[in-house]
């Protein structure tokens, strides 16, 4: 299977060049030429396979180019070896009143970017050792808080890739800027810039196409490459996640053969929601895909009206990693819904980059509906939803899976859909103790620590160990820069 881009159909890659690569030349973002088919009985047949296995079978209809041992051992290295909690990537459990809850977070970073994050260093190893003869490869990130710390993770130390990271100051929780500033590893760095998380993101993307900074690299024969959701590995092992929930349900007999589910999503890049959009083309009986936002409800206002309107204030929130305004991802939605045509695709993104904003004609919005339902919720529905939750069910949620919660109980209410539906929750509560904490009504400790002992003690959970050693861990990187000054230290830290 080969790779094109979303605003230059012309170009065809293969899968190792995409991902060794991550952006391409033109800007565009890499997607397959066609999507794999899959049937009912090859969904069922997930059922008896271990969480690998099932990663092995989608992997393997996307990156052809990969040998078969190669995608074992890859999968193999992110998935097993106590890399996750319990040895089960993606848990699924009954949260009554046909609703289920899926958690991505038992990974080092307890958050769901270590799904794919685990696995992409094995692929991109294995990708730029075909594809681009050797060269040294240089990680750009972007970070809202929690793609940083597992990228950082899964690159540490990894042989031929350096990485660096850059986070919005004061834009992240105190726990995820300590688990990005005590990196261990020699081929790391991380700053903090002045400004949000759309100022690093773009200005990270600026340099992906920017030839003055490309020639510097190449004199030190090196290359950039992302590990942000607009790499094409970052999407494919979330695909994973949303069939290996279908089998469970399968499994369990909590749904029968065939029947749709819905999925709601804890939305901010749009990586996440997107592999789910994809699971449903490929032939996953989906319902609605449904879109949660918080209080920057950009997404929200573009599912309900068509318009994407960048032009609007910018919100800190307790759901931190949901704080964008620009949603990279998106790029790859609208290549699906208006038919793939790149031309026009091309023409919104420079709308939105000249005007900052663009809208969607009739056509592209009808196809939208289809799929999709985006909703969000404001700070205090958050809060009140983690309460709720804990004192209704037992189940203590993060902020990011509250917001989830809170919007699907407005779709359901506003359509009186029954459809089972998963609620992909995104953290583990004790990322986010402080604001947990203050949602159930516990006075919050002034030290982070503090804080995550506090959230054991008032729900009789224990914190995943990663966090709790932290505490123990000195700080490394505590770079204040500002964006215009990203250039100059990519080429001197590469
Ligand atoms: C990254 C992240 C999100 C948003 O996911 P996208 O793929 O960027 O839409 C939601 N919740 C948490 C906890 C995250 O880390």
């Amino acid at each position: 299977m080969q790779y094109i881009s979303t605003r230059n159909n012309k170009l065809s890659v293969s899968s190792s060049f995409a991902i060794a690569s991550g952006i391409s030349p033109e800007g565009g973002l890499y997607v397959p030429e066609q999507l794999p088919k899959v049937d009912a009985k090859w969904i069922s047949n997930l059922c008896e396979k271990e969480y690998p296995e099932r990663a092995e079978q989608v992997l393997s209809l996307f990156l052809t180019d990969f040998t078969k041992s190669e995608i074992k051992n890859a999968v193999n290295a992110a998935y097993t070896g106590g890399v996750f909690e319990e040895d089960w990537a993606a848990p699924i459990s009954d949260l009554s009143d046909g609703r289920f809850v899926l958690e991505l977070w038992h990974g080092p970073t307890c958050a769901f970017k270590d799904m794919a994050l685990q696995l992409l260093p094995h692929l991109m190893s294995y990708a730029s050792k075909r594809a681009l003869d050797g060269k040294q490869i240089l990680i750009l990130v972007a970070t809202s808080g929690d793609t940083g710390k597992a990228a950082l993770e899964g690159f540490c130390d990894v042989d031929g890739i350096k990485i660096a990271v850059f986070y919005p100051n004061n834009g992240v929780s105190e726990m995820q800027r300590l688990q990005m500033a005590t990196q261990q590893g020699e081929n790391v760095a991380v700053y903090a810039i002045e400004g949000n998380f759309d100022n690093a993101q773009t200005n990270v993307k600026k340099i992906f196409t920017d030839a003055g900074i490309i020639e510097k690299l190449k004199e030190k024969n090196t290359v950039l490459s992302s590990a942000n959701s607009i790499n094409w590995g970052r999407l494919v092992p979330q695909i994973v996640y949303y069939f290996s929930a279908y089998a469970d349900l399968l499994a369990c007999e909590c749904i029968k053969p065939g029947e749709k589910i819905n999925f709601v999503v804890p939305t901010g890049n749009f990586g996440n929601i997107l592999a789910g959009y994809y699971a449903k083309k490929m032939g996953l009986p989906v319902n609605k895909l449904i879109c949660a936002s918080n209080d920057n409800n950009v997404l929200t206002e573009f599912m309900n009206d068509g318009v994407y309107n960048a032009k609007r204030e910018f919100f800190t929130t307790i759901s931190p990693s949901m704080d964008i305004v620009i949603s990279s991802n998106l790029e790859r939605l609208l290549f699906e819904l208006c038919g793939r045509d790149c031309e026009k695709v091309s023409g919104f993104m420079k709308s939105l980059s000249d005007e900052r904003v663009y809208k969607i004609d009739a056509e592209m919005k009808a196809a939208l509906d289809a799929d999709f339902w985006g909703g969000y919720v404001d700070e205090k529905t958050c809060k009140e939803m983690i309460k709720k939750s804990l004192s209704d069910i037992g189940y203590l949620c993060d902020t990011h899976t509250a917001v989830a919660l809170g919007v699907y109980e407005n779709y359901k209410s506003e359509t009186g859909d029954q459809t089972a539906t998963v609620i992909v929750s995104t953290a583990s509560p004790f990322k986010f103790s402080g604001s947990v904490l203050d949602a159930i009504g516990v006075e919050v400790p002034a030290e982070e620590f503090d804080a995550v002992k506090a959230l054991e003690e008032a729900t009789g959970l224990e914190a995943p160990e990663s966090l709790a050693n932290i505490k123990n861990k000195k700080v490394r990187f505590d770079k204040v820069i500002d964006p215009a000054d990203m250039p100059a230290e990519i080429v001197a830290f590469a």
